[in-house]
């Protein structure tokens, strides 16, 4: 099948064409994102393969139709950025890679956890100069903590385990709660609970309506003073006006995201020479206990390669008239 895929880096260009030895589908990259602008690119192409700041809403959907298209693969586990009404009312199929490595982001989240608490990043600007200077980089011990995992599914179980083995207490929030989280040895709490026992807040469930700004004004001040925040999962999750006045006040001890709201606009290139006109995240990144890494969290070996083999697998589904094992829709 014909695919054009879209925000095409360097290693999914590699690991797209490695995956593809086993499927012979016919793929063009194109660099930029897909959107009103680009959608012409895709014509004559069955599929398109996206990413998570590429634009698949109902007048891109449209011209997608037009042009011939009726598959769109996500590459991704969020599908935030696709109109499901949309593409269904158009006839268009849409899948994603669920479950590609939840260890992969986990890690990540806990790498930030490691980093922001221990001021690795402060610590390595320092001794790069040869400043062995420790003022200021005093952390605390995980261990004895209490983590608040925000989102229990396949993502947020692994960080709990990881959590538990530091020696952390695990309560959780969920709208849809499991017995997989609690048989790990954690427990759910009421977002009171969460606001005023949590050292340390982590976010893993998807950007939904409901979801949006699920850290916002009001839950940053009912929560305990000093705690840490993490977020390797949706920008939008987090109001981030909010979060810098928390942080200005001290009432949010430590920002760590691999994700933002305005990422769209910014992230999945090098703009190290280019005027930045995003004042918030330009405040953001001028405190010294906020780390921000550029939506990496799912980019290790083991991730990559079994996102690209779950898109193909799900082209070759289509192509043949298989049942989509990954198929998402509006209902
Ligand atoms: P998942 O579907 O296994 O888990 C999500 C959990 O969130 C589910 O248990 C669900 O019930 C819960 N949830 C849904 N609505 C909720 C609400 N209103 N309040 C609280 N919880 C709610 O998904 P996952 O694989 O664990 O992925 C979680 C998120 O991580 C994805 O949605 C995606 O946004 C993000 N992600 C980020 C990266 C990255 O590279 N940074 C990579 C993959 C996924």
């Amino acid at each position: 099948m014909d695919i054009a895929v879209f925000s095409a880096k360097p290693y999914d260009r590699e690991y797209l064409n490695a995956a593809n030895a086993g499927h012979h589908h016919r793929l063009q990259y194109f660099d930029v994102p897909l959107d009103i602008e680009t959608v012409s690119l895709a014509a004559n192409h069955g599929a398109v393969c996206i990413f998570v700041n590429d634009c698949a809403d109902a007048g891109v959907l449209q011209a997608l139709v037009h042009g011939g298209t009726k598959l769109v693969a996500l590459r991704c586990t969020g599908f935030n950025n696709v109109d499901l009404k949309a593409a269904q009312d158009l006839g268009i199929k849409v899948v994603r890679v669920v479950n590609y490595s939840p260890n992969a982001v986990a890690e990540h989240a806990v790498a930030l956890l490691m980093a922001i608490n221990r001021k690795i990043q402060r610590a390595y600007n320092r001794t790069r100069d040869f400043n062995f200077s420790l003022d200021g980089l005093m952390g605390f011990d995980l261990n004895g903590k209490v983590v608040a995992v925000i989102g229990t599914g396949k993502i947020g179980r692994v960080f709990t385990k990881i959590m538990l083995g530091f020696g952390c207490s695990v309560i959780g929030y969920d709208k849809f709660p499991s017995a997989e989280f609690e048989a790990l040895g954690a427990r759910y709490a009421r977002p009171k609970e969460i606001g005023e026992s949590a050292d340390i807040i982590s976010l893993h469930c998807p950007l939904t309506p409901e979801t949006y700004h699920i850290i916002d004004a009001s839950t940053l001040a009912r929560a305990k003073r000093g705690a840490l925040l993490i977020n390797t999962s949706r920008g939008a999750l987090i109001d981030t006006e909010a979060v810098i006045d928390a942080l200005k006040s001290g009432q949010l001890g430590g920002l760590a995201i691999d994700v933002y709201e305005q990422e769209a606009d910014l992230f999945f290139r090098d703009l190290s020479g280019t005027i930045i006109t995003d004042d918030v995240l330009q405040r953001l990144v001028t405190f010294p206990n906020v780390i921000v890494t550029g939506h990496q969290a799912f980019l290790t070996r083991e991730a990559v390669t079994t996102i690209c083999e779950t898109t193909l697998q799900s082209v070759t589904e289509f192509e043949t008239g298989k049942p989509l094992s990954n198929e998402i829709s509006a209902s």
